[in-house]
């Protein structure tokens, strides 16, 4: 009994505000993260986060997804309740993946294209401007981080990054990404990444899912020690197989 509560390896991963930021199937990247951590031999525990809720007492992960100008609007004065704790945890090098959205407001405003401007908690140095023209489609990117990257977008906002702040990756000629313009998609900041990729994002791109994983066993265990089971990596293996696919669709 006292060998079995000590083996025990949760990782504690906080899905925020999944009723008003849940857009285009980002809570695929919920889903992905606790298969995958339980098929590395971990014990995930998923804690909804939504307006007014208790902030859990142990967090390994954090994931945010996209959602309308209005999902954003009703989120807003509970985020900033918030703000520090997730820009404490970001500087002390918790992972996190923000879609869209929450991408948004990880930086430093949004400003919609009815000329509203919701401050962001600036954990990334970047800023969004709402245009009428939304940026639609599928996309692919280069990533130095983690190789080809591919997902869905669709926003009006075009987010600029600050001087300086690593993007993601670099789109494709078809691809919008972050503004249209300069061709950047995304950005990472310590082990924080903002993209505009939806898809869902993680099932698609597994590498992204365990860079997450591998920097929440890190830091809670000291070290990512997968404990995989014949099973579960034929699991895994079919997971890639199904990246692999979606991969060279996306790019034919
Ligand atoms: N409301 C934001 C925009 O359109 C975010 C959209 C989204 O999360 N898909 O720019």
């Amino acid at each position: 009994m006292t060998n079995e509560t000590t083996e025990r390896r949760v990782i504690d991963v906080v899905s925020l505000y999944p009723n008003d930021m849940n857009i285009y199937g980002d809570s695929g990247n919920v889903l992905t993260i606790r298969r995958r951590l339980a098929l590395y031999g971990y014990e995930p525990v998923i804690h909804h986060y939504n307006q007014g809720d208790d902030w859990p007492e142990h967090v390994d992960m954090i994931l945010g997804g996209g959602g309308q100008d209005s999902g954003q609007s009703k989120i807003i004065d509970d985020f900033f309740t918030r703000a520090d704790l997730l820009r404490e945890l970001a500087a002390d090098g918790v992972p996190m993946l923000m879609i869209c959205g929450m991408y948004q407001l990880f930086g430093e405003y949004f400003e919609t294209s009815e000329g509203k401007r919701l401050d962001g908690i600036g954990v990334i140095g970047a800023y969004t401007v709402g245009q009428d023209v939304r940026m639609i489609g599928n996309l692919v990117e280069h990533s130095n981080d983690f190789g080809d990257v591919i997902g869905y977008e669709n926003h009006s906002g075009q987010t600029f990054l600050r001087e300086g702040v690593a993007p993601l990756g670099h789109v494709n000629a078809e691809g919008r990404g972050n503004n249209g313009e300069d061709h950047t998609e995304g950005a990472r900041v310590n082990n924080v990444i903002g993209t505009y990729m939806h898809g869902s994002l993680l099932p698609k791109n597994p590498k992204i899912s365990d860079f997450l994983i591998a920097k929440a066993a890190e830091r809670r265990y000291g070290a990512f020690e997968p404990q995989v089971t014949d099973t579960a990596k034929a699991e895994l293996d079919r997971l890639e197989h199904f990246a692999v696919e979606a991969r060279r669709v996306a790019a034919s």
